[in-house]
């Protein structure tokens, strides 16, 4: 890579990134739960229901970024507020997307990690003012990026003194149209040979569907990623966004009883 002098370069350990209790970059990290915070009641269910199948955090949106102005944009502090609920109820770290500098301080009172969307890659005020928090940040690999337009963004936030950068790989926008985006699982070894920093993979947002998410959680573990993050509703069918790649308690859970010992094995082999 020219024109590149990153911080996020290897040549030192691998990075593990802690979050409240959970440590990314060590063992295999599934992060589950709703698109968007909708209620306490379906942000609480799901919550308990991912715990119960081993989920190690809860994911949700308060902030929304939608394509469209007027699809739900999500419920904003009263989400957070939601969300810290349902971290008193299960114990598991919250994650949670920031779309606007201006929300960076109260996010962080109630999340254990931020997330910056694929949208917001590239917004380097933003970058910049999370680099500056002690919050671990879940940075989403822009859509029509490059890797190493990906790794200069998170140079961004670790040039700001934030050393807490996990790299999430979404889908890509290829020419293919059955798929939401194109997984580009190549990315997990490309990542692992050029930086120290731990990638997970994002396979709800990748393909789009349902019935595709569970194989790509799967190949995402035997690519040797530090783990994954998943859309799970206690209701898809009621879902307020991205309904159609939300999985069920009932899928997610048959899913989890493959990925753990799928990863334990493919640890045997490394
Ligand atoms: C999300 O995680 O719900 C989301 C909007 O993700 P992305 O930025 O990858 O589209
Ligand atoms: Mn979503």
């Amino acid at each position: 890579m020219k024109n590149i002098r990153l911080a996020a370069l290897t040549e030192r350990e691998k990075t593990v990134v802690r979050v409240d209790s959970v440590c990314i970059g060590e063992g295999f990290t599934v992060i589950a739960g709703p698109c968007s915070v909708e209620s306490e009641e379906q942000t609480i269910e799901t919550a308990r229901a991912v715990k119960e199948s081993g989920a190690d955090a809860l994911r949700g949106g308060a902030f929304k970024p939608r394509s469209s102005p007027y699809a739900f944009q999500g419920l904003g502090l009263k989400g957070l507020k939601i969300l810290k609920r349902a971290k008193e109820e299960t114990g598991l770290p919250i994650v949670t997307e920031v779309v606007d500098s201006r929300d960076i301080a109260w996010t962080c009172e109630y999340a254990d990690m931020l997330q910056i969307g694929t949208r917001n890659m590239q917004n380097y005020s933003l970058l910049k003012e999370v680099g500056k928090t002690d919050r671990p940040v879940l940075l989403k690999r822009g859509m029509n990026s490059t890797i190493e337009e990906w790794l200069n963004c998170a140079e961004y936030i670790l040039n700001e003194g934030n050393p807490n950068v996990v790299l999430c790989e979404r889908g890509i926008r290829t020419f293919e149209t059955y798929t939401r985006n194109t997984l580009d699982l190549s990315a997990i070894p490309v990542i692992r040979e050029l930086t120290h920093l731990p990638i997970i993979i994002d396979p709800s947002h990748a393909v789009g569907k349902v019935s595709l998410v569970s194989q790509m959680c799967l190949a995402a573990v035997a690519a040797g990623a530090d783990g994954i993050i998943v859309e799970v509703h206690i209701r898809p069918d009621e879902a307020l966004s991205d309904r159609d790649q939300t999985m069920n308690p009932g899928q997610f859970c048959e899913m989890m009883k493959r990925v753990r010992p799928l990863h334990r094995f493919m640890d045997g082999l490394r």
